[in-house]
């Protein structure tokens, strides 16, 4: 046996006992005597993908694919690779690969659904011009929802002052609070439903504040479900009634926003909220939904911090007590005006921001390196955020009077409103630090983490 055969035989067998360092370090000598070994390219990229470094997969997966397009093993790598580019957000990247994957087994249902999600959205139009910047931007697939989105912030307010949230962060804010009338919500409905932006478009009945305190939610969810349209809740379930009027009304999605699981860690980051009420209501919504055969989907955000990760474990067998879906995700600290502000040096970071797995102060600076800037942002072309008074916001992620668009949702047109959106000031400032919502740039976030997530 050769020095070079023997050092593929390790690799492998370094690669299937895990030892995946290891392994990249003897399919390089390999690589570096025999550059156009594809085998050895292809195992040193799925070994990459199995270390999360998905540009330097793709790089080797594709020097693989391109030369044995029909070979079995690379189907699986280029499923395997298209999957996990999908998962990390990479659509764009992703995209060609789920295609190359759907046409070697056309039944695969994950890979089906996840292609159907990274093909651009026929109702959009490709690309935008930017008024701010002077450019043409493209419009990628949206991420955050499956059809067009309008954010409806039935209820102005919330019964919460978390530190990472605007409700508790920015009381200097000059926004008004109040309930949405259902006049006005019917009207609104129905404006949505003349203009058809999108076919079954999603409406959200929150945005800074807890629907479930608007005594006609049931109401409005029965409005929306009427109409053929989805509706979408989330709650922190502090709230002592109205549940199962709520649930009755059959919302297509629950999302459950909760943070720690003890008082000592849910009250620090959902301040004023009271756990034992939360979790009750949590156990009322899984009786609910089994007395009535209730199909609204119900799932778990939770918002994890330095001072609560020691309870993910036993917050993810919560939820497989209960069946709800558990999609931990690291605390975020909002709004944007603060965080440019942060960015800009014109605040100091909070306190709060300590407890943040990733301090800001270092994403800050990594979404300005990564994310891509020729792609629009998706908050801008596949959303409207509409306050309780009928005011429409630049986006959901903005909270100041400066960001709200000077216009009532019912006062003009869909295309007039959003050509408000493409003149705003807000949007270029927020797109030089790269807080837009898009894509980072595969290659550069491969090189600035050194893993992709
Ligand atoms: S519960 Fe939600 S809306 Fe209310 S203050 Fe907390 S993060 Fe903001
Ligand atoms: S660019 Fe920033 S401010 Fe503008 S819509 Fe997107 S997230 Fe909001």
């Amino acid at each position: 046996m050769n020095a070079l055969t023997e050092a593929m035989d390790r690799a492998m067998g370094a690669q299937k006992a895990g030892r995946l360092d290891e392994a990249v370090a003897l399919y390089g000598q390999v690589l570096a005597a025999q550059p156009n070994n594809l085998f050895a390219s292809h195992n040193l990229g799925v070994v990459k993908l199995a270390q999360g470094r998905l540009a330097e997969a793709e790089r080797l997966i594709a020097r693989a694919a391109a030369a044995y397009p029909g070979h079995p093993e690379l189907a699986r790598s280029v499923r395997d690779l298209g999957l996990a580019l999908f998962r990390a957000g990479f659509w764009e990247s992703a995209g060609p690969w789920l295609e190359r994957a759907l046409g070697h087994d056309p039944r695969d249902a994950e890979v089906r659904s996840a292609a159907g999600r990274a093909r651009p959205r026929e109702y959009l139009s490709p690309e935008a011009f930017d008024a701010v910047s002077g450019r043409i931007l493209h419009r990628a697939p949206p991420r955050e929802s499956g059809s067009y989105f309008y954010a409806i912030d039935v209820v102005g307010t919330c019964n919460l002052k978390c530190p990472t949230c605007p409700v508790g962060n920015f009381t200097t804010a000059n926004r008004p609070k109040g309930l949405m009338a259902l006049e006005t919500f019917e009207r609104i409905l129905d404006k949505i439903a003349r203009e058809s932006v999108a076919p079954k478009p999603e409406i959200w009945l929150f945005s800074w504040g807890e629907p479930l305190l608007h005594p006609d939610l049931p109401r409005m969810i029965s409005m929306i479900n009427a109409m053929g349209f989805e509706s979408h809740l989330s709650s922190n379930l502090n709230i002592k009634k109205g549940l199962d009027a709520v649930m009755a009304a059959r919302p297509t999605s629950f999302k459950v926003s909760i943070s720690g699981l003890s008082p000592e860690t849910y009250s620090r980051t959902h301040a004023r909220g009271n756990i034992e009420l939360v979790l009750g209501n949590m156990r009322e919504l899984r009786r609910l939904l089994d007395a009535n055969g209730n199909q609204t989907r119900v799932w778990v955000g939770h918002h994890v911090y330095k001072s609560n990760r020691h309870e993910v474990q036993a917050m993810a067998d919560l939820c497989s007590e209960l069946g709800f879906p558990h999609h931990p995700l690291p605390a975020f600290f909002q709004p944007l005006e603060k965080l440019v502000a942060i960015a800009e040096g014109l605040e100091p970071p909070p306190p709060i921001m300590e407890d943040l797995l990733e301090h800001p102060v270092n994403y800050l600076a990594r979404f300005k390196s990564v994310r891509r800037r020729d792609l629009d942002c998706e908050l801008r072309f596949n959303q409207t955020a509409i306050n309780f008074d009928g005011s429409v916001s630049l986006c959901c992620s903005v909270y100041d009077a400066p960001n709200m668009l000077g216009v009532r949702f019912l006062d003009e047109p869909h295309e007039a409103i959003e050509a408000r959106k493409y003149r705003h000031s807000f949007c270029g400032k927020c797109m030089s630090l790269g807080l837009h919502y898009a894509a980072s740039d595969l290659y550069a976030f491969d090189k600035a983490t050194g893993r992709a997530s």
